[in-house]
């Protein structure tokens, strides 16, 4: 995609520092770290979201994600890793190219959420049960 600059990075006309790659998939470095190890796992192929995604290459990212957790971890000797996918602009998308984060946790790193009030209140199971139920008629 024109303008794209992961698929700048993808196709190596951007500057990028990569730590792997195959046929599908690439892995670099966040060039703004949350901290030390921050990776960002793209798709080569041009998605916006994960439901644009081809879905045998969302399998592949996984699984390409999920080793280079434990790789990152070992490198930067990280007490957890924190993943993270936004898909689109209200979500906090950016880069409108799909890309995992892997981002490398340590106790008090001054990394978090913000919640809104309604997250400290538990919901009645009846009002659990009807989202539930209007989710699966989606499915
Ligand atoms: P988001 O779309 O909110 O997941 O954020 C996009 C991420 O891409 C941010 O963490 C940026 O620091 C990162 N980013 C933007 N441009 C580059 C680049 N040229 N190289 C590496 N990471 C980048
Ligand atoms: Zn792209």
């Amino acid at each position: 995609m024109e303008n794209c600059i992961f698929c700048k990075i993808a196709n190596k006309e951007l500057p990028s520092s990569i730590l792997y790659e195959d046929e599908d998939v690439i892995a670099f470095l966040d060039i703004k770290p949350v901290n030390e190890g921050h990776t960002l796992v793209i798709p080569k192929k041009h998605f916006v979201t994960l439901d644009d995604c081809d879905e045998e290459v969302a399998k592949h990212l996984i699984v390409v994600l999920k080793r280079l957790n434990i790789s990152v971890c070992k490198a930067v000797n990280c007490e957890g890793i924190f993943n993270a996918v936004m898909n689109g602009e209200s979500a906090g998308q950016e880069v409108f190219h799909l890309h995992f984060h892997i981002i490398p946790r340590f106790k008090d790193d001054g990394f978090g959420f913000r919640f809104p009030k309604s997250y400290e209140i538990k919901r009645e199971r009846k009002m659990l049960d009807e989202i539930a139920a209007r989710i699966r008629k989606e499915i």
